[in-house]
């Protein structure tokens, strides 16, 4: 499979389905360590993706292009923390996406992109129980499978099975950022929101890659 900026529609398109899927349990989440909103928040801004993409009369050219798109609509109307977090992701991601295709060294570089925008905007580290914690094992697990000469839908895969497990890994964690940290100690037993719909979004990817049926607009 080519993830060209057909295939990056599919997964953003994708993505949108996954997170209405998912949205209920994503306010399930929030609701036990935030203020229940997470869900409605990824719902809200991914719906008005979809739409942006529906009303272009042109699709966009490059990879770059739509993540760009994503990142302006997300900072616009997901609000919370999350917004301006995963605006800023997809914003360096977009960076490094000017190619017309990734292939797996551009995998890796638009997930380590990702990351940095997350921690330059929200100051978290790994260990902290927040989105962090799905993306820098991604992270990692993208580059070691990349370096190991994988394929480009299977440094996806490998960031998308170390996402999820980094989303099992936060409930024994303690908040130390953002609302949830005001729980304190019970903050601890809980999945973090954020790091389930960053998982989310990266299973959407390997899926995409793995299958041309998914994400289509039909
Ligand atoms: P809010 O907390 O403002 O209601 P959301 O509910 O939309 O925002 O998002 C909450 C998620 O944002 C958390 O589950 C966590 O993953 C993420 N988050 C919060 N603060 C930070 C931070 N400083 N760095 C990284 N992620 C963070
Ligand atoms: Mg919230």
């Amino acid at each position: 499979m080519t993830l060209d900026v057909a295939w990056a529609q599919r997964w953003v398109r994708r993505t949108a389905a996954v997170i209405g899927e998912h949205k209920n349990e994503l306010m399930e989440l929030d609701r036990q360590i935030g203020d229940g909103d997470h869900g409605e928040n990824m719902n809200r801004g991914f719906t008005a993706v979809v739409a942006k993409l529906d009303a272009l009369e042109e699709p966009p050219a490059q990879v770059g292009d739509l993540l760009k798109l994503v990142a302006t609509t997300l900072m616009s109307t997901v609000g919370g923390a999350a917004g301006p977090l995963y605006g800023t992701a997809y914003l360096r991601a977009a960076k490094v996406a000017g190619l017309d295709e990734l292939d797996a060294a551009a995998v890796v570089a638009v997930l380590e992109a990702g990351l940095e925008g997350i921690v330059a905007r929200g100051k978290a580290t790994t260990g902290e129980k927040t989105m962090v914690d799905s993306w820098s094992p991604a992270v990692q697990a993208a580059q070691t499978a990349a370096a190991d000469g994988a394929a480009p839908g299977a440094v996806l895969e490998a960031a998308a099975q170390a996402a999820e497990a980094g989303v099992l890994a936060t409930v024994p964690m303690l908040a130390t950022k953002g609302r949830a940290s005001y729980l304190g100690e019970r903050s601890v037993g809980h999945r973090d929101p954020g790091a389930a719909s960053s998982a989310l979004i990266l299973r959407a990817a390997a899926a995409t890659a793995a299958d041309p049926d998914l994400g289509t607009a039909a």
